[in-house]
């Protein structure tokens, strides 16, 4: 683990509210069975329902260029293995995370509760709808990859907030950060090249 962080140091990832969030988040908890000697790699690693676990050096630069304040709201889409809500639920005031997979936010619940996470707030839902009801965000992370600008999701930030997500339709994409100009514009700066699972459409019908 001390290996990872320092890698991540090298990478670029130097907040250390950031790194202590990464280190005191147990990376095990969040892996499958299977992999759980890879557990504090810097890869992405499989999990249910064909999904991923993020790899932790892009769960650092994602939360990073996110420059969450104590007081943040924070929506996340994709919660997945939940692993990436951990870490943010530590940096902020309350985290409203949406996943379309039942079997996946059902798990994720059971780490959030077994780790005493209590400012988590889940839906089982399509989370390219945003949460319309809860809105407007300080902040939005999307942990899968939106085919094109998400418009629905920039509607319910604030407008001196702040939204990373990878967006395009291939196995590449571009991560990309917007920031609220604060008048209703935003500028739209390009942090480098991620592979993400896509966003999809629905809810899963499958478990
Ligand atoms: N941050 C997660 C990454 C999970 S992969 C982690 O570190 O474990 C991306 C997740 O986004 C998957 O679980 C996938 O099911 C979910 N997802 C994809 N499209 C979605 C949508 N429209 N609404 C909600 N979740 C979605």
């Amino acid at each position: 683990m001390a290996r990872l962080i320092l890698s991540l140091r090298s990478q670029g990832v130097t907040d250390s509210k950031v790194l202590n969030a990464i280190e005191s988040t147990p990376r095990q908890m969040f892996t499958p069975e299977l992999f759980q000697d890879r557990a504090w790699e810097d890869s992405a690693l499989p999990i249910a329902c064909g999904q991923t676990i993020s790899q932790p050096y892009i769960v650092g630069l994602m939360t990073q260029a996110l420059q969450i304040e104590p007081r943040s709201r924070v929506l996340e889409i994709g919660t997945g293995s939940g692993y990436q809500t951990a870490i943010l639920s530590k940096l902020a005031r309350l985290i409203y995370t949406v996943e379309r997979y039942r079997t996946l936010m059902a798990e994720a619940q059971a780490r959030f509760k077994a780790l005493g996470l209590t400012n988590i707030i889940t839906r089982f839902g399509d989370g390219g709808a945003g949460w319309p009801e809860q809105a407007p965000f300080d902040r939005i992370m999307v942990t899968a990859a939106a085919p094109g600008e998400p418009k629905a999701l920039l509607a319910q930030l604030k407008p001196s907030g702040i939204l990373v997500a990878p967006v395009g339709r291939g196995p590449v994409q571009t991560l990309r950060r917007y920031v609220g100009d604060g008048a209703g514009d935003f500028a739209v700066e390009v942090l480098g090249d991620v592979r993400f699972v896509p966003l999809l459409d629905g809810v899963a019908k499958e478990l």
